[in-house]
């Protein structure tokens, strides 16, 4: 009897948006593996399939105790993470947990099943926002220095990335978005396109199209994708309804 460890994306949120390939990974799991929030988002699991539930932040743990029971039981267990579980998710956590464990762990059967991230959600519901080059930067401290997200920013805005902020604020950071904008104002012109997309990707979905020199921070949440335009991103204007942002694929302009 030997034991699997897939870990998923479930995609932005709504339920049309999660790949078959990972619906079918979820019905044929022993055990479901993960954040509590991501948890609530699967479909009705018949009687035989157990939850594992914990809290946000224990990543590691959640990784090992999948690989023990894969390992040890035999058990066909889904790690679920929302969007895609390799960005900024669970996917690097196993392979973290596998490099630092025991031999064993290398001859699992261990799997990735893409998802929907929500840069690609929002830039769908936004027009074409990453037309051109772009980068992704996790504004959370939790793993990395305040110091380090700096220098990317910098970097990214010096070399003109449209850049797509991940974690952008929380309860228990509620200050750095306004930093990371300040520290990117230095770099970049006041009338860069700026889009807030909050819950991309579900039915409570909402988007705010601003500049770098006045957006309104207290629109940023956890929920919250941040995009910043490269120099190139513009709008186009719709009467009456939002503008479709889009950054061209050629420098060199329309021909
Ligand atoms: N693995 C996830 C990202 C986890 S980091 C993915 O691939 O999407 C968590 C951050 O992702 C949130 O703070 C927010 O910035 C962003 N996020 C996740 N789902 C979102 C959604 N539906 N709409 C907007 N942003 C979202």
């Amino acid at each position: 009897m030997s034991g699997s460890v897939i870990i998923v994306g479930l995609g932005p949120g709504a339920l049309e948006l999660v790949t078959p390939r990972v619906s079918t990974a979820i019905a044929n799991a022993t055990d479901l593996v993960g954040y509590e929030t991501y948890l609530k988002r699967l479909p009705t699991l018949n009687a035989n399939q157990t939850i594992h539930a914990s809290a946000n932040g224990v990543e590691l743990d959640r990784a090992r105790h999948a690989l023990e029971m894969a390992c040890k039981e035999g058990r066909k267990v889904v790690i679920v993470s929302g969007g895609d579980p390799g960005v900024f998710a669970m996917a690097a956590a196993v392979f973290e947990a596998i490099e630092h464990g025991p031999r064993g762990w290398r001859h699992l059967d261990v799997r990735v099943e893409p998802g929907i991230t929500a840069m690609l959600a929002a830039a769908a519901q936004l027009g074409a926002p990453l037309g051109g080059d772009f980068c992704a930067i996790s504004l959370s401290d939790n793993l990395k220095s305040w110091h380090t997200i700096e220098r990317r920013l910098e970097a990214a805005a010096q070399a003109d990335f449209t850049i797509a902020l991940y974690n952008p604020a929380s309860k228990a950071r509620p200050n750095q978005i306004k930093k990371a904008f300040d520290l990117l104002s230095r770099h970049k012109s006041h009338d860069t396109v700026v889009a807030l997309v909050r819950a991309a990707g579900t039915n409570q979905s909402k988007a705010l199209i601003t500049t770098l020199g006045s957006v309104d921070f207290t629109q940023i949440d956890m929920r919250t994708l941040v995009l910043i335009g490269a120099s190139t991103t513009r709008l186009i204007d719709r009467d009456g309804k939002d503008p479709w942002v889009y950054t061209p694929r050629s420098q060199r302009g329309f021909e």
